[in-house]
């Protein structure tokens, strides 16, 4: 039992009892952290608004049996712009629920914590209609499921790739497409998608809403969704970071 502090990212929140709040977080030392905020709920609350989805704080906990207990939480980012728009609060919470899903408790993940940041960083600055898919593509490659991309799942053909396979995580050509769980890819698609995994991100990012954009954004969520093994709440619709 003892003291230890770290940053991170409030990703949900729950009532817990009259006054108290149970806070998930993505840490930057100590991986996702659920605990426990006291009295939160109570109108003289010194936690007041830091502790709600979407903060970045500084924070102090208490190590419990079960659940940590928040001591002291400081700002470091409120991330307004994100806040003010609903376009790109959506988009935050979609970023918010995969990192929920994806991290487990108390297993250090310094990268994700880094990306988390990075993301809702990017969004603040600038709505981009690629953040979203980009995100996703980059997490399972950052998970370790880098998709194949330049040779087909099947047969290793380098030519005339049209679809990907969910189940196998790479592109497949035609002849080997239709098979197992794929969906269809366009060449431009494809294009994007290597962009985004191949160190083109920011340019990547640039690209304005279309039908390669919404043709990407479906692929990426459909093969996170085949990771988690659930669908994603916070797809497409705004509204879950309506927090306690
Ligand atoms: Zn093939």
């Amino acid at each position: 039992m003892g003291l230890y502090r770290d940053q991170g990212i409030v990703l949900r929140t729950w009532r817990l009892g009259e006054s108290d709040r149970i806070v998930n977080l993505m840490t930057e030392r100590h991986g996702k952290v659920r605990a426990v905020v006291k009295g939160v709920r109570k109108t003289k609350s010194r936690f007041g608004a830091r502790l709600e989805p979407l903060v970045h704080v500084s924070l102090l906990f208490y190590e419990g049996r079960e659940l940590d207990i928040v001591t002291q939480a400081e700002v470091v980012e409120f991330f307004r712009p994100v806040r003010e728009d609903l376009s790109r609060l959506a988009k935050a919470s979609a970023l918010l629920e995969a990192t929920d899903q994806l991290a487990q408790e108390r297993h250090a993940n310094g990268r994700l914590f880094v990306m988390l940041l990075g993301g809702l960083r990017a969004l603040s600055a600038h709505d981009s209609a690629l953040l979203v898919p980009a995100f996703f593509l980059k997490l399972l490659s950052t998970e370790g499921f880098h998709p194949l991309l330049d040779e087909c799942a099947g047969c290793g053909d380098r030519y005339g790739l049209t679809s990907f396979d969910l189940a196998q995580g790479g592109v497949l050509c035609v002849a080997c497409s239709g098979r197992g769980d794929s969906v269809s890819l366009s060449p431009a698609a494809l294009d994007l998608i290597r962009r985004v995994l191949g160190g083109d991100l920011v340019g990547a990012l640039g690209m304005p809403a279309g039908p390669t954009v919404a043709e990407v954004e479906r692929l990426a969520t459909r093969a996170m969704e085949h990771h988690l093994e659930r669908r994603l709440r916070s797809l497409p619709v705004a509204g879950a970071l309506a927090g306690e």
